[in-house]
């Protein structure tokens, strides 16, 4: 089945996180924004600012540059996830990679609607939100208001004062 015939029938708000540190890194996100615009039954609503981080993980390697999207969606996150994971197939992303190694795209699934799933391959909301300033910023940036589903309201949630660098550059 795909995903345009197994949607739902409402719309509900999503959030996407997105990163890159090769293959010019600025020009990945823009491309990747373009890309999120075109998923089926889907809209893209905003984008954050570019910002540029520090790797995380011990793993030598260019910095990231990191954003975050908002869409509005009929899909359910199961099939949003898969969605990206095409888009980033698309953009040469290579399966079996290292875990916080260098990637030309990566996209997470930050948030969809009041999903609270934990699956195999699946977890909504996203566990780094809290945990990592390079998704934390550019989704404050965009979305003030939200309320994390069981983790409570983003505007409340620390910066990590002991996390690589972040700054914004678009
Ligand atoms: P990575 O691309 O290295 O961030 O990790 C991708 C893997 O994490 C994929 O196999 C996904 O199935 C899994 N995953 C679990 N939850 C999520 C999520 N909310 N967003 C993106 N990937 C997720």
């Amino acid at each position: 089945m795909t995903a345009a015939t197994a949607k739902t029938d409402h719309w509900r708000p999503a959030y996407v996180g997105l990163g890159s540190n090769l293959q010019g890194p600025a020009a990945q996100l823009d491309s990747a924004f373009d890309l999120l615009a075109e998923i089926p039954d889907t809209r893209l609503i905003r984008r954050s600012s570019l910002y540029r981080s520090s790797p995380f993980g011990g793993v030598e390697q260019p910095d990231f540059v990191n954003a975050a999207a908002s869409l509005l969606t009929q899909l359910t996150a199961k099939q949003l996830l898969e969605e990206l994971k095409r888009i980033e197939l698309r953009r040469g992303r290579k399966r079996g990679e290292v875990r916080w190694g260098p990637r030309v795209l990566d996209l997470d699934l930050l948030v969809c609607g009041s999903d609270k799933i934990e699956e195999p391959g699946l977890t909504v909301p996203h566990p780094g939100i809290a945990e990592r300033n390079f998704v934390l910023l550019p989704l404050m940036e965009i979305a003030p208001g939200l309320t994390i589903p069981g983790l409570g309201r983003l505007a409340n949630f620390p910066v990590n004062r002991d996390e690589p660098k972040i700054s914004r550059i678009v």
